[in-house]
């Protein structure tokens, strides 16, 4: 049995508590969380921490096949030169050298606590990593095509990456983003959906030129994919932003995360609540920095259900949930530390179902994090504020 304190436990989706006891029971498995304003507590035969612990990290958005491309997209370019950059230089290296950055990124991933993933995958490259990882996956598969002429063989290549899946139900086929996806294409992903109860998740308002490509028909996305060729020139605009011109295309969604929401309106939102329930949203604040030099409001998400995600090493300095929360609460004060640790842990493991992780409480094994050099008086965290994995 271990007993395990720190001057805070937050528990993912609790009020945090002062000096509070995590107590395991000999299997690992979380046995109670005492108060000492409750329970009597004898700290002599407790392990003591400086700091406040939390929660394994959740990290809903990652591309682990892309980390062979750290350092190598130029920063600030905005999203249409960064999907031009990743397509010249794709072919560029060879398969140990992406298989080596696979599994740096996934080591730097556990280093940093993080314990589930949702992951983005094109190919089967990251899956053998997957199957005897540590680490909870999700995979998504990702489709995309602009061509409505493709959608049939572009939704059949990602169907056999599907199946080569060695776990079926921890994988789904998903669209890449708003303005990457054709509306033949879009009712293949959806039928397969509803077939599979599958989770959805949507590369979502990135860059301020997807809602003009919706509203207006042209924009540098709708430039750089050449909309009006491939549709010849049927494309009418909605009017209306992304978000509700492209997932109201789908006509029922199981649980769907929205990534990025970086020019997402107060609009935007209201819809999505009146669409459905299960909209989650997630946040990965440092490849916005990275990209688009430009975060987004988080105050409007307050009342939603956010979680956080890394993105890939081609978008980000780093694998680190706690990098990400790092820069929120830099962008937003109003964020409080409780509610930024529920974004990145019990909020997360919701949406992807991992159901033993998110949250510290009885029959939960959630791993655990200790957050070094935050200010306690406060409970802000500080630029030096770092992880070290306790579970
Ligand atoms: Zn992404």
């Amino acid at each position: 049995m271990r007993k395990i304190s720190a001057d805070y436990i937050f528990p993912g989706n609790a009020n945090p508590i002062k000096n509070g006891v995590i107590v395991y029971d000999g299997n690992g498995v979380i046995e109670a969380v005492l108060n000492p304003t409750i329970d009597a507590i004898n700290y002599n035969e407790v392990e003591v921490y400086e700091g406040i612990i939390c929660p394994g990290f959740i990290n809903t958005h990652c591309h682990l096949e892309l980390s062979y491309l750290k350092g190598k997209i130029s920063e600030g370019g905005q999203l249409h030169n960064f999907v031009k950059e990743i397509i010249d230089l794709r072919d560029q290296f060879t398969e140990e050298e992406r298989l080596e950055a696979i599994v740096l990124g996934e080591k730097e991933m556990i280093d940093n606590g993080i314990v589930g993933v949702g992951d983005i995958s094109n190919g089967d490259s990251t899956f053998e990593i997957k199957e005897k990882s540590s680490l909870n996956y999700h995979t998504f598969i990702e489709v995309f095509g602009s061509d409505p002429t493709i959608a049939e063989p572009a939704f059949k290549h990602a169907k056999g990456v599907y199946e080569a899946y060695f776990n079926k139900t921890s994988a789904s086929i998903t669209p890449h983003a708003t303005y990457s996806v054709s509306d033949p294409l879009v009712v293949l992903i959806n039928a397969h959906a509803i077939q599979n109860k599958s989770l959805i998740t949507i590369h979502n308002q990135e860059t301020a030129s997807e809602n003009v490509f919706f509203r207006e028909g042209k924009g540098a996305m709708f430039e750089l994919l050449g909309i009006a060729k491939k549709t010849n020139n049927s494309f009418i605009p909605t009017g209306k932003n992304a978000l509700p011109s492209f997932l109201g295309k789908f006509n029922r969604v199981y649980k769907t995360l929205m990534v990025h929401n970086t020019f997402t309106e107060k609009e935007d939102i209201l819809w999505a609540q009146k669409y459905s329930k299960t909209i989650y949203w997630c946040f990965c604040p440092n490849a916005n920095e990275y990209i688009e030099k430009k975060q987004p409001n988080y105050s409007l998400f307050k009342n939603e259900k956010c979680t956080i995600g890394t993105d890939s090493l081609a978008s980000n300095w780093s694998l680190s949930i706690l990098d990400e929360l790092k820069t929120i609460a830099k962008n937003d004060a109003s964020i409080s530390l409780a509610t930024l640790l529920k974004w990145a842990t019990f909020n997360g493991a919701q949406f992807l179902g991992f159901e033993k992780m998110g949250a510290i409480e009885k029959g939960k094994q959630p791993g655990l994090n200790l957050i070094e050099h935050v200010n306690l008086e406060d409970l802000t965290l500080q630029s030096s504020s770092r992880i070290r994995k306790l579970i």
